[in-house]
């Protein structure tokens, strides 16, 4: 799914701007200040444990929730407060699939009427006879025959209703699809297929994607960018092939060293950096940098200063102990806090990955 040089397409327009994005809950600080941008054919992977404020950003970029403060630019269009009937210039521009299928699929509709919801939102005029062949295209596209259609989504497997979401999100033609956690409420089974199916799709139509997931491994060969969110901020951005050869921030590096890889060999010899489970509330994060709690290799500069998101090489990083060329502690060689207090953390130095 690489739309960078390495397959010679142009990738320079900006498709997304996030800026300074935040949304609060009342006290809940779910996202503070997230920036980044997203290119046409880009493929960006937001990731972060369960409660890191990636669904929400997603959410906020389809305007299904309005943000608190920030801005995010469609195709250059600041869309963060348009009314309702401004916005749907712009929806056709963005669509997102959800997690679980079974639930953002109306159950009263057949497949085919699913499907070709978003040409009658946006007041297309087709006629019954193209609009079922724009139907039977788009389930196709998707691997589905065309006598899904009349099929209601309670009769088809978790992986084909799936397929079916996927089928409506990009019946408008979007040039940013939001990928929230497609695969995580299938069963593994079927995870590499819709996987696939979304790898396929992105490369032939070219449409960016910001693939919203807890689970690394599953974007190693799909991302061209990953950006990594620790309670409701960016803690690094980079390419994939630097975030996975060399991950600068030490909650990155954790996050790796969990990430189960395809080799069962490699994978026994694997030592995780164990966080623990206590991941502190958003309505009261830690001061200084809201990772020094549960961070293995924290100083007490850590707890008083709110590390800055800088520029490191291509890529940015928001900790006060990785220096400017990339470098700084390893944590996956670090004793981590919760077992044995070890010896000072080894440094690892910048990869040219
Ligand atoms: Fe850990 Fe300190 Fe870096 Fe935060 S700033 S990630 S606590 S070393």
């Amino acid at each position: 799914m690489n739309a960078g040089a390495s397959d010679g397409r142009v990738v320079n327009d900006v498709v997304l701007e996030v800026e300074d994005l935040v949304m609060h809950f009342g006290p809940v600080r779910a996202v503070d200040g997230v920036s980044f941008r997203l290119r046409r054919g880009q493929v960006m992977a937001l990731v972060g444990e369960s409660g890191s404020g990636k669904s929400t950003v997603g959410r906020c970029i389809v305007r299904l929730l309005e943000p608190t403060a920030g801005a995010v630019l469609l195709g250059g269009t600041d869309v963060t407060h348009l009314s309702r009937a401004r916005l749907r210039g712009h929806r056709r521009d963005v669509s997102i699939v959800f997690q679980d299928p079974a639930g953002s699929l109306n159950p009263r509709m057949l497949v085919g009427e699913v499907v070709a919801e978003p040409l009658r939102l946006q007041g297309r005029g087709l006629s019954r006879r193209d609009r079922q062949a724009r139907v039977t295209e788009g389930l196709a596209r998707v691997g589905l025959r065309a006598e899904v259609a009349r099929r209601y989504p309670h009769e088809l497997s978790g992986g084909q209703r799936q397929r079916v979401s996927i089928a409506r999100a990009l019946m408008s033609d979007p040039t940013l699809l939001i990928a929230d956690e497609p695969t995580s409420a299938l069963d593994v089974s079927v995870q590499a297929s819709v996987l696939n199916l979304l790898a396929d799709l992105q490369r032939d139509i070219g449409f960016a994607c910001l693939f919203i997931t807890h689970d690394l491994s599953a974007v190693e060969y799909l991302a061209d960018e990953i950006a990594v969110m620790y309670l409701g901020q960016l803690v690094e951005q980079g390419t994939r092939e630097r975030v996975f050869a060399s991950p600068s921030h030490p909650y990155t590096q954790a996050l790796l060293s969990a990430a189960p890889v395809p080799d069962p060999v490699q994978q026994r010899a694997r030592r995780p950096v164990l966080l623990g489970d206590d991941i502190p509330s958003a309505m009261d994060p830690p001061s200084g940098c809201r990772f020094h709690t549960r961070c293995p290799v924290a100083v007490q500069r850590c707890a008083d200063e709110v590390p800055a998101l800088r520029r490191v090489g291509a890529g940015t990083v928001a900790c006060h102990l990785v220096d400017d060329d990339g470098s700084g502690p390893d944590v996956r060689v670090a004793h981590p806090r919760d077992t044995v207090p070890g010896p000072s953390p080894t440094r690892r130095s910048r990869s040219t990955a």
